[in-house]
C-alpha cells in the first residue's frame, strides 16, 4: 500500500515516521511536485492541484483537519483533484473537541463572570463590585451542532448554562434544546446571549453571522467564532458593538490570515483575538484516526468520517 503525504506546514519527517509506525506494512512517502507515483491514500492540507489530479485509483483522500473548505473550494476550477467515486475523509475530533471545549468554557466563564467589565474598571483604578449575571440571561446558542459543537454544548450543559444548537438535522444531546433549518435559526437566536460558531464553510453558511442575524441575538450579546473567518461579515460586528447589539466577541478566525495589521479589529477594546488556534491537530490522534480507518477500508468495511460532496463537509 502507497501513502502520499503533503502538508505545507508541519513536521513532515516525524509524520511519515509516524504513520509508518501506525501502518508497518504501508509505504509512506512526502509527495513532491513531478510525483506522478501511483498512491492508495493521499493525506493532505492544502494540497496542490497536481498532487491530486487525475489520480483515479486512489482509495481514500484525508484532509489533515476538520474542515474540507480548502480542498472543495478548489473542486470547481479542477474537478479531476477529486475523481469520481474516491472518497474524501476528515479528521473526526481526534483531540480538537478537548481544545474546543476548553475555548469556549473559558471564554463563556470570562464574560459570565464580567472579567471583561472588572478589566475595563480596573483601567481606571475603580474598586467596584457589578451586579452578578444570573445563568437564567446567560442562553448559549451554538451554530452547528456536529462532532465538535456537540462538544462543546457537552461542556457547557456541564456548567449548568441553558444551551441550545442549531443544525440541519435534529438532536437530542442530553440538555440540549435542538432547533434545525433555515425556519427555526430566527427562534434559535432569540434569546440567545452567547452565539458560539461551530459551522463548517459551505456556500450556504458563508456571511452567515451578519447584520440581519446579530440583530436578533438577545441584548448584550457576545460572539465568540471559532470556526472559518467567511461566517462572519467582520464590518456588520464593528458595527454591532458600536451600537451596543454586541458587548464583546472572541475571534479565533479571520476572513483574511493572518488578521491585517490595519484591520480595526486588533484595535477594538472589546474583541480578543487569537491566531486560529482554537483547535489544532493532534499529531499522534491524527495519525491513530488515520490508520484505523485505512484498516477499515482495507477489510471492505465503512468508516466514519467520510465528507458528503452534496453537502460540503
Ligand atoms: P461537523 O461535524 O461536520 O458539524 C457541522 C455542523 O454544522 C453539523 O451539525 C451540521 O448539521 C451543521 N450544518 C452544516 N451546514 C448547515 C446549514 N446550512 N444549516 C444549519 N446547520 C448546518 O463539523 P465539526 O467537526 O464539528 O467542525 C466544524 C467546523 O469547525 C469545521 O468545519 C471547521 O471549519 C471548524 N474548525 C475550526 C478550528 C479552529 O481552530 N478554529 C479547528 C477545527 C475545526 P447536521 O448535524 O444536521 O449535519
Amino acid at each position: 500500500m502507497d501513502i502520499i503525504f503533503y502538508h505545507p506546514t508541519f513536521d513532515t519527517p516525524s509524520w511519515l515516521a509516524g504513520l509508518q509506525q501506525q501502518l508497518p506494512s504501508a509505504r509512506v512517502r512526502e509527495w513532491k511536485e513531478g510525483d506522478n507515483q501511483p498512491a492508495d491514500y493521499a493525506l493532505v492540507w492544502h494540497p496542490p492541484v497536481a498532487m491530486l489530479s487525475g489520480r483515479k485509483t486512489l482509495k481514500g483522500v484525508f484532509a489533515l483537519g476538520a474542515g474540507v473548505d480548502s480542498i472543495l473550494s478548489r473542486l470547481q476550477a479542477h474537478p479531476d483533484m477529486l475523481p469520481a467515486g474516491v472518497p474524501l475523509f476528515r479528521l473526526e475530533d481526534t483531540g480538537m473537541g478537548l481544545q474546543m471545549q476548553e475555548y469556549a468554557v473559558s471564554q463563556v466563564l470570562h464574560w459570565f463572570r464580567r472579567f471583561d467589565d472588572y478589566q475595563a474598571l480596573k483601567q481606571q483604578a475603580q474598586w467596584q463590585p457589578l451586579v452578578e449575571y444570573r445563568r437564567e440571561d446567560f442562553t448559549i446558542g451554538i451554530l452547528g451542532a456536529g462532532v465538535l459543537g456537540a462538544k462543546v454544548a457537552e461542556s457547557l450543559v456541564a456548567w449548568d448554562f441553558p444551551v441550545r444548537c442549531w443544525s440541519r438535522s435534529k438532536k437530542d444531546y442530553p440538555g440540549v434544546t435542538s432547533f434545525a433549518g433555515d425556519d427555526e435559526l430566527g427562534e434559535f437566536l432569540r434569546g440567545t446571549r452567547v452565539l458560539i460558531n461551530l459551522l463548517p464553510n459551505t456556500p450556504q453558511t458563508v456571511g452567515i453571522i451578519n447584520e440581519a442575524l446579530l440583530e436578533q441575538l438577545a441584548d448584550s450579546a457576545y460572539l465568540l467564532n471559532l470556526a472559518r473567518g467567511v461566517h462572519l461579515v467582520e464590518e456588520d460586528l464593528l458595527a454591532a458593538l458600536e451600537k451596543g447589539r454586541i458587548k464583546g466577541a472572541m475571534l479565533d478566525v479571520f476572513a483574511k490570515e493572518p488578521l491585517p495589521t490595519h484591520s480595526p479589529l486588533w484595535q477594538h477594546p472589546r474583541v480578543a483575538i487569537t491566531p486560529h488556534i482554537a483547535a489544532v491537530t493532534r499529531p499522534d490522534e491524527a495519525m491513530a484516526y488515520i490508520a484505523r480507518t485505512i484498516r477499515q477500508l482495507e477489510k471492505g468495511e465503512k468508516p466514519g468520517g467520510e465528507v458528503s460532496l452534496q453537502h460540503g463537509y
